[in-house]
């Protein structure tokens, strides 16, 4: 079977430790033409790893990077044909906005036969800064530092572009707004980008797939809405969005929905979506229902929760429940006290886990 598009980076089964920590361990990833390929995880997952393992700055202790099918081992940084942005924007304070990004030119002439002045004046156009050249670094906001090195990155028209955390120095409202300014300029180019955060609204945003990295492996690959609806892990389940989480043993097999006894009480959990083998009686399942799914009084689990807690959040109100000792969380309009019946339909439950 031909593959969709072919992949323009390859990791395959690379590991990189450091002394006795393993900060990556037999990770293969695949990321294709044009795609705006994300790698989110906790604080030291090993996402910055992996981003200098593809950008050369590191060597794989074991296995294989490939670029356009081609392993790259040896192959310095500036031949990868790699634009990297850092978190710190890394500007150099010393030359003015247009040296800034000329200085990306410093090894490679510009692409398409234009000057230098021209290239950089395209580049700032296309960051939203224009006529910016003559500017000093310091004038500018963070947000605009930023994009002025996505415009240094971009100007030897790399292949591939690497952004690790370009947003975390910013307040939330500026990164908001820079994420999308980041994921317009990837269309527009139609870059292959590599993006690194730990942020996973960020990731869910702005990607078309997103890798969930965990202790240096990966937990899954896919694309946003999958990786949110249908987490192939409890890890997964937890770190990407808010979830409830309920373990507890199978009773019965119904076809598609299983019953299954939690903290006491039996409860009807879909097992269509479940990519694990056939649930049968006896085992023990891990499942969740994300907060917006638990509603108050409805559905055909029904749960007697006593309010612990409510935040107003504008929007909606997040309260944390307390049923049977387990605690769990719901996404509500209306004000909520005392003793409240929540309840999921069985499909809203998703299985993840079997344990043994
Ligand atoms: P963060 O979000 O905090 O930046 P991360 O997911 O990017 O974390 P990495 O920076 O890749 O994680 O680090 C992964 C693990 O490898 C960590 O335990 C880290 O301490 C370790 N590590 C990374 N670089 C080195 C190094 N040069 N020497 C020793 N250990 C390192």
């Amino acid at each position: 079977m031909a593959l969709v598009s072919d992949p323009v980076l390859e990791l395959d089964c690379v590991t990189r430790r450091y002394g006795g920590t393993t900060a990556v361990e037999e990770l293969s990833l695949s990321v294709t033409d044009g795609e705006f390929f994300t790698l989110v995880g906790p604080s030291g997952c090993g996402k910055t790893t992996t981003l200098r393992l593809i950008a050369g700055f590191e060597d794989p202790t074991s296995g294989t990077v490939r670029f356009g099918g081609t392993d790259v081992a040896g192959v310095p940084p500036e031949d990868r044909d790699v634009g990297v942005v850092f978190q710190n924007y890394a500007l150099f304070p010393h030359m003015t906005v247009g040296e800034n990004v000329a200085y990306g030119l410093n090894f490679a002439d510009p692409p398409g036969g234009v000057s230098d002045e021209e290239r950089v004046a395209e580049l700032l156009e296309l960051v939203d800064l224009p006529d910016t050249q003559a500017r000093d670094p310091s004038s500018l906001s963070g947000g605009q530092r930023q994009r002025v090195a996505v415009a240094r990155a971009l100007a030897p028209g790399p292949d591939v572009l690497l952004l690790d955390e370009p947003m975390s120095a910013l307040d939330a409202k500026l990164r908001e707004r820079l994420r999308v300014q980041v994921r317009e300029i990837q269309q527009e180019l139609g870059i292959t980008t590599v993006y690194v955060t730990h942020d996973q609204e960020e990731a869910l945003a702005v990607s078309d797939r997103v890798a969930v990295l965990n202790e240096g492996t990966v937990e899954q690959v896919a694309p946003p809405r999958d990786i949110y609806h249908r987490p192939e892990s409890r890890f997964v389940a937890e770190f990407i969005g808010d979830n409830n989480v309920f373990d507890g043993e199978v009773e019965a097999v119904n076809g598609q929905t299983a019953t299954v006894t939690a903290s006491g009480e039996p409860l009807l959990v879909g097992i269509g979506d479940w990519s694990g083998s056939s649930v049968s009686v006896g085992d023990r399942l891990t499942f969740c229902v994300r907060p917006e799914d638990l509603t108050v009084a409805s559905g055909s689990n029904r749960l007697t929760t006593s309010v612990m807690s409510a935040e107003f959040l504008g929007e909606t109100t997040r309260v944390r429940l307390d049923w049977r000792g387990h605690e769990l969380m719901l996404r509500t309009r209306e004000a909520l006290d005392g003793t409240v019946t929540v309840g999921f339909d069985p499909e809203d439950a998703r299985v993840v886990e079997r344990r043994d």
